[in-house]
């Protein structure tokens, strides 16, 4: 008997398990308002902007924060001048997902974690009352991400832990590193929006990117849960 009803739960987790794979979006259901939180301008559609198409359409308000604003991004250009420039480009990419763009105040290439950062994660995320926010794995080749992750991670826990984080990749292969997803969002219908979103970050001239890492890893993560393109994600689980 009770190894007839192990064998039953286990059936039963495993369909389900398949089902939440091949499906892939019912974790997606029921949430009111996001944050996508990267680093920089082109971070948050780089991520998961089909995804954050995907929330839309389920109703969900998606809203794009960028801790910095590509500052040292622009060769040839001061930090005023690279400002201005990507956060047009940041808000011309909103405008084509539909989401509102939010700029914090760190800078490209310095991105600090003190008691001050700290506070003004904390401040945002209080402000803004999301039940769920997507940022930066936290392990990555580029300093402001993993600052960027860490401030995330300290406001949810700061804030009560009463919105569910989720941790996504940014050029996997050269930024993001050693991530293993757990779960994936088909974008297939939402894939040409978002690189059109993507490129929208004309100074990053993000053509050869789009080539050299996002035809790879979202087919890649299309490979996992059956789908032509995909996007992944780790929920932060442990409270
Ligand atoms: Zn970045």
């Amino acid at each position: 008997m009770k190894t007839t009803r192990i064998i039953t739960l286990s059936i039963v987790s495993l369909l389900l398990f398949s089902t939440n794979i091949i499906a892939g979006e019912k974790w997606l259901q029921g949430y009111k308002k996001v944050l996508v939180i990267g680093a920089h301008p082109d971070d948050p559609e780089s991520m998961c902007a089909g995804t954050m198409l995907k929330l839309k359409d389920m109703g969900a308000e998606v809203v794009a924060v960028y801790l910095t604003s590509g500052e040292a991004g622009i060769v040839g250009k001061t930090h005023e001048q690279a400002r201005t420039i990507r956060q047009a480009e940041a808000k011309k990419a909103c405008d084509m997902l539909g989401v509102r763009a939010i700029f914090l105040t760190q800078i490209d290439g310095n991105a600090e974690v003190n008691k001050e950062r700290y506070a003004e994660m904390k401040e945002l995320i209080e402000t803004e009352q999301p039940d769920m926010v997507i940022t930066h794995w936290p392990i990555d080749s580029h300093r402001d991400h993993r600052v960027c992750s860490i401030l995330v991670y300290d406001a949810w826990r700061m804030t009560g832990r009463n919105f569910d984080l989720y941790y996504s990749e940014v050029m996997t292969g050269m930024q993001t590193q050693n991530f293993t997803p757990a779960l994936w969002v088909d974008i297939t219908s939402y894939r040409d929006k978002k690189i059109q979103a993507y490129l929208c970050h004309e100074s990053q001239e993000l053509e050869g990117a789009v080539k050299e890492y996002h035809d790879t890893m979202e087919r890649m993560r299309g490979m996992e849960c059956q789908a032509k393109y995909a996007e992944a994600f780790v929920q932060q689980l442990w409270k």
